[in-house]
């Protein structure tokens, strides 16, 4: 279960997953310098070590992996996994580096773990398809197992991210989880058309002072190409910004022909 900290329900769900199905389960621990872009957060990322080791002890896992930078990346260090489709759209467009280094540094875990299943949460939707091309693509022995989005009561997708915010931009962010639930209405009332659902989210996201679109698409669940009509399994994903915070969420909508 490869984590950057800063534990929550949405990771304890991952380990609860895992050691369901394991015999030996390891978390691992990583700030990953690699996938943060300049300017971003990496500095500022919690680290709040103490307090992760002790939810893990409640979860009663085999062991726990905190590699340091240093470690995992020496000075010298020069090869990089990239992916070259699935990576580019949606979250790839504002941060065009992030799933190079997230490739770079799971396939580094895995090495060093050689774990037979590893978990990742929908919550990070495209990460999770990024990665199955690359174990299907690079040929790991590895099932990628995708665990549901936890949501706080209000709705809210748990993130380490919502650390940042102060309780008006909690408020906020709720309409990350309001627009989305705005989308599938639409769908389940018969709407088909992309670009009237995505208008209609825009709508509402571009009412609430204080807070950006980066993008909202609706794509072919498998491949990440934006549909141009709704059919089959679609995957309806958008990040916003509240604030200087940059937050993402998505949900998965399977219609009937
Ligand atoms: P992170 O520490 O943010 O890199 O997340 C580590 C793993 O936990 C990733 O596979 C995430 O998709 C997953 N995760 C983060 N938040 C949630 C959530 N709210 N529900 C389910 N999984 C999550």
């Amino acid at each position: 279960v490869p984590t950057m900290g800063a534990l929550h329900a949405g990771h304890l769900s991952l380990v609860r997953r895992a050691k369901a199905d394991c015999a030996f389960t390891v978390v691992s621990i990583f700030v990953n310098p690699a996938q943060f872009g300049p300017g971003e957060d990496l500095s500022r990322y919690p680290r709040p070590l103490a307090q992760d080791k002790r939810l893990l002890k409640n979860s009663v896992i085999d062991l726990l992996f905190c590699p340091s930078a240093g470690t995992m990346y020496p000075q010298d260090f020069s090869v990089y996994v990239e992916e070259g489709v699935l990576s580019k759209g949606l979250c790839g467009q504002l941060r065009p580096s992030h799933f190079k280094g997230v490739c770079t540094v799971v396939v580094k875990l895995f090495n060093i773990v050689l774990p037979d299943r590893a978990y990742f949460g929908q919550k990070d939707y495209q990460q999770v398809k990024v990665i199955e091309r690359m174990v299907r693509d690079l040929n790991f022995n590895i099932s990628i197992k995708t665990v549901p989005i936890v949501r706080e009561t209000s709705g809210l997708a748990m993130s380490s991210r919502n650390a940042y915010l102060n309780n008006e931009e909690r408020r906020k962010a709720l309409v990350l989880f309001s627009s989305l639930q705005y989308a599938k209405d639409c769908v389940a009332h018969g709407a088909r058309k992309p670009g009237v659902i995505a208008a209609g989210m825009r709508r509402i996201i571009s009412a609430i002072p204080g807070v950006k679109i980066d993008y909202i698409e609706i794509c072919d669940a498998d491949t990440l190409v934006p549909v141009d009509k709704i059919k089959g399994t679609v995957v309806i994903a958008l990040a916003i910004f509240v604030g200087k915070i940059r937050l993402i969420d998505n949900i998965i909508l399977k219609t009937t022909p």
